[in-house]
């Protein structure tokens, strides 16, 4: 056996054997397949397809810059390139493998055999054969997950996941994550967290792993490599005292979020999509204090329709019923890209073009999304969110486009109500003018993740400054305060729905300071119930810090 100690993402105990993943690839393994006429078929249908949408993204982007044309009319030509289909084609027939295996091999090789050349065409060539091939495994897996996992669950090993990426994991079939790079506050392991799967980062993981089996101690942050029987056993105990832990905290589920001195306190639930309703419903949560709707925008070549985004939302609608569910609007850029927003390379990202500044920028697709949100609202109790404000002009811009939305839907004939409108304090600007946006919103909700990485100028991800990034800095604690203070001024709800809502050490501190309500993510929905609910507000006055 041996010992691999990193830190912990998520905590829990989980064992089986690990699937090695390499960053930004989909799974496609070598295996003989039974019948190449199939596979050459589901090739073709493929193919179809990508030429399809190809010809449709082109038509769409006329009026856009000539350089986005001729982007999809190149990919066209790679598409209808004899050599490339007929090497895919020679493979599958001869070798027996996959189409997308096939697809895979067929980009490496060429991707070697032209990569020696390096002039400006042929970077260009190799960046439009590595996009056709995403886009036909993409268009094979039917926009089924790009991690293909099998019928076994298993451990998932990598040197990095992309948020993206885990959202997509078939939920039942992971048994852990573990990651080289990582950190606590990155979205990755946020969506790990939210999925409720254990997870950790800062391990040297290495390809060999792939098919071997492990025990993942989430506590430790520990991974055991080819464990003995006897600590195969040893696990399975923990694991078991683990799930009654569980089981116990689970009698709080149907109790309400109440002080012992009577006041109520919401615990709400943060996800990334209607997938992860089961458990907000599992854990009991009073609602959704935060949809991370962007996840929807990302993996795909083109954004999703009104339609399909009012149905995921009325899906959300309707299933938490009178219960509220804050929708966020796409916080794209950053960490979450998607390609078609089309955001010319930064220099820093973080400080970059993200959040609503993307979101003002593409009103086009900014609309729709709001069209879908107010649509949805009808059937529930929905609030729509904007991350990343640090203006009150963004604001005037926001009202100018949800009256813009309201009024194309009427004049559709399509029923919506008005919903709550709230934004996210995660700038030290939002900060400084809290008050201001409180009187012209119904909540704001503090986003500390974002507003420790830039009250601190650390950005969330790096790995180096992990041992210098402190979510506890008192900076961060007393503007919590402050905007708790200037929203309730105002006469607005305000909640924190950044990941330390859920450190229970700080549950005391924030119910002191007057908080409204918490989301995290929905397994720790109960242990902040826990401390909630054996908490005494008439006792000891909050101290400020
Ligand atoms: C935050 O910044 O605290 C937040 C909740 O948003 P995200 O983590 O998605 O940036
Ligand atoms: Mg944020």
């Amino acid at each position: 056996m041996e010992i691999f100690k990193g830190k912990s993402a998520f905590a829990g105990i989980a064992s089986g054997k690990i699937l090695f993943y390499t960053r930004g690839e989909f799974q496609n393994r070598q295996y003989r397949i039974k019948d190449a006429k199939k596979e050459l078929a589901a090739f073709e249908k493929a193919r179809g397809e990508v030429e399809e949408l190809l010809l449709r993204l082109y038509d769409e982007a006329e009026g856009k810059p000539g350089s986005v044309r001729k982007n999809y009319q190149a990919q066209l030509q790679v598409l209808r390139d004899p050599t490339y289909s007929t090497a895919i084609r020679e493979m599958i027939d001869h070798q027996m493998v996959s189409a997308g295996y096939a697809i895979q091999t067929t980009r490496d090789e060429l991707v070697i055999t032209f990569q020696e050349l390096e002039t400006p065409i042929i970077r260009e060539r190799i960046r439009h054969i590595r996009e056709i091939s995403s886009k036909l495994m993409r268009a094979l897996g039917g926009g089924l997950s790009r991690i293909t996992l099998g019928s076994e669950p298993v451990i998932l090993v990598a040197e990095q996941l992309q948020p993206g990426e885990i959202l997509e994991l078939e939920k039942d079939n992971i048994l852990a994550v573990v990651t080289a790079h990582g950190s606590e506050i990155s979205h990755s392991s946020i969506m790990a967290r939210t999925m409720n799967i254990p997870s950790l980062f800062d391990i040297e993981v290495r390809q060999q792993w792939d098919g071997k089996a492990a025990i993942v101690d989430g506590y430790t942050g520990t991974l055991y490599l080819n464990p003995s029987d006897e600590q195969l056993k040893e696990y399975e105990f923990r694991r078991q005292e683990d799930l009654r832990e569980k089981e116990e905290l689970l009698k709080l589920r149907d109790e309400p979020d109440v002080t012992l001195d009577g006041k109520e306190v919401n615990v709400y639930a943060n996800i990334g999509s209607v997938d992860d309703l089961s458990n907000v419903d599992y854990y009991g949560a009073d609602g959704v204090g935060l949809m991370r709707s962007e996840f929807q925008y990302l993996g795909k070549d083109t954004h999703p329709r009104e339609n399909e985004l009012f149905l995921e939302y009325r899906r959300l609608a309707e299933s938490m019923g009178s219960r509220p569910a804050v929708v966020r609007t796409m916080d794209l850029g950053a960490d979450k890209q998607a390609e078609y927003m089309r955001i010319p390379e930064e220099t820093n990202p973080i400080m970059g073009n993200r959040g609503i500044r993307l979101s003002l920028d593409h009103k086009d697709i900014f609309e729709e999304q709001l069209r879908a949100v107010y649509r949805a609202g009808y059937y529930g109790n929905l609030a729509v969110m904007f991350p990343m404000i640090s203006s009150l002009e963004e604001l005037d811009e926001i009202d100018d486009m949800i009256i813009s939305a309201k009024r194309s839907l009427a004049n559709r004939g399509i029923p919506f109500h008005d919903i709550d409108k709230g934004v996210m304090i995660e700038t030290p600007a939002a900060v400084m003018i809290a008050e201001e946006l409180a009187a012209r919103v119904d909540f704001l909700s503090i986003g500390t993740n974002d507003l420790t990485q830039y009250t601190l100028a650390m950005d969330r991800q790096n790995p180096l400054l992990k041992e210098k990034y402190n979510d506890h800095h008192p900076a961060v604690l007393r503007m919590i305060k402050m905007v708790i203070d200037a929203g309730h001024r105002a006469g607005c709800k305000v909640y924190i729905c950044g990941e330390i809502a859920a450190d229970t050490a700080l549950t005391e501190t924030f119910l002191r300071m007057g908080i409204d309500a918490l989301s995290v993510v929905p397994a720790c929905v109960l242990p902040v119930r826990k401390a909630l609910r054996s908490t005494d507000l008439s006792q000891n006055p909050y101290k400020p810090m």
